[in-house]
């Protein structure tokens, strides 16, 4: 059985801020803020006033330029200026698909890449982030699973994304204007891009914060979707913790299957993760669970599984995203053909679950769930390796 334990020694440990070198003052909690502001000289009286002001320049107006911050006095913007920073990743390419998705590779770090992906809808514009550089687990359906762990992502590369596309969208108000009260562009925010967010959970908790902060960004928890693989011992803290809702890549009805899509289940079988999710603190009708299953021909996509699917999360509240398959280069499964999807999902959706099926979106750039993988990789998982893992060697 191949155990995957959280972080292996040779993964890249998170970079530590060299010292004299300015610390960046993204990703920092407001705990962390007032002390490093204390440290660099504020008077304690004053300290809690000045990271409210920072961080509204920073998170609410898109400020990265001390000097341009006007509520503080000259000489403490220059103190700033010289003690910290303002960084984001850096990008490296933008592309957009023909059906309006946006693909971004930046560079963190270290010289690592990950990929985040905006989807604008009617009604939402929805922003897949990164948690992990690759990932630490191999579920044989996903592109980034063939990608080793690099590292974790800090909290700051996390945020960081959101803010790197609020700026490609224009999201921020105009310095000096009245904030303009237009829908916002990105509206949504789901932990589905690479990595586990689970075994990183600490950088995510702290991301998701500053993500939903009234005074910054400012993004409705129940507009924030973590999706975890089943990292069980976690679940119930992402509830009490960070507060925002849960989706599940679950993906198979027996374990014989899971185990292979989703290596995690050796260690946490489907019994054990049902009676996680049953437990989840924050389980209500209107915040519903989502069951994201990823359709495979021939592999998950039977009337039984899907009879055996409504069986098995029974008393959930629920609603199941069906995802058709998108192939990537090597991929050892085909997507189920759409008149088995939709016979799928009726199924479902007769047994009282909202089933919708996922439109694919971005998949002329390889933005498309499952296809995300970027160039920065310690170690190529061959084919042979794959089909291997998912039993099909
Ligand atoms: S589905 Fe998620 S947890 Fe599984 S390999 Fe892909 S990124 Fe990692």
């Amino acid at each position: 059985m191949t155990e995957h334990p959280p972080v292996t020694p040779e993964v890249v440990a998170i970079p530590r801020p060299v010292a004299g070198e300015a610390a960046n003052l993204v990703g920092k909690t407001r705990d962390q803020l007032h002390d490093m502001l204390i440290q660099a000289g504020t008077p304690e009286r004053q300290a809690r006033m000045r990271v409210g002001q920072i961080w509204q320049w920073i998170y609410h107006k898109g400020v990265r330029d001390f000097a341009l911050m006007t509520n503080l006095a000259k000489d403490y913007r220059a103190m700033l200026a010289e003690r910290f920073t303002i960084e984001l990743p850096e990008v490296v390419t933008r592309q957009v698909s023909q059906d309006g998705t946006r693909k971004y590779l930046m560079r963190i770090a270290g010289g690592h890449e990950v990929e985040t992906v905006y989807i604008p809808e009617e009604d939402r514009g929805t922003l897949c982030i990164s948690s992990q550089v690759g990932c630490t687990l191999t579920c044989s359906f996903c592109h980034t699973g063939t990608q080793k762990l690099v590292r974790n992502l800090t909290p700051a590369e996390i945020v960081g994304q959101i803010m790197v596309a609020r700026d490609d969208l224009g999201e921020w108000p105009e310095l000096g204007r009245a904030p303009k009260n237009e829908t916002r562009l990105l509206s949504n925010i789901v932990l589905m891009g690479m990595g586990e967010p689970l075994y990183n959970f600490d950088a995510v908790r702290d991301a998701m914060k500053i993500a939903m902060d009234g005074e910054g960004i400012s993004l409705s928890r129940r507009r924030i979707t973590l999706s975890t693989s089943g990292v069980v011992p976690e679940i119930a803290k992402t509830a009490e913790e960070i507060g925002c809702l849960l989706a599940v890549s679950f993906h198979a009805t027996t374990d014989e299957v899971r185990d292979r899509l989703v290596p995690i289940n050796r260690k946490w079988n489907i019994a054990t993760l049902l009676d996680a999710l049953r437990a989840y603190p924050k389980l209500s009708n209107s915040e519903r669970i989502t069951f994201e299953y990823v359709m495979l021909d021939g592999v998950n996509d039977s009337d039984e599984d899907a009879r055996r699917l409504v069986q098995l999360i029974k008393g959930i509240p629920a609603k199941i995203n069906l995802i058709p398959f998108n192939e990537w280069p090597g991929a050892p499964y085909r997507r189920s053909p759409q008149a088995r999807i939709r016979a799928f999902a009726d199924i479902i959706y007769k047994a009282g679950y909202a089933s919708p099926i996922r439109t694919p979106r971005g998949e002329d750039i390889m933005a498309a769930c499952g296809q995300l993988k970027s160039a920065t990789e310690r170690g190529r998982k061959s084919r042979k390796e794959i089909a291997g893992e998912a039993g099909l060697g």
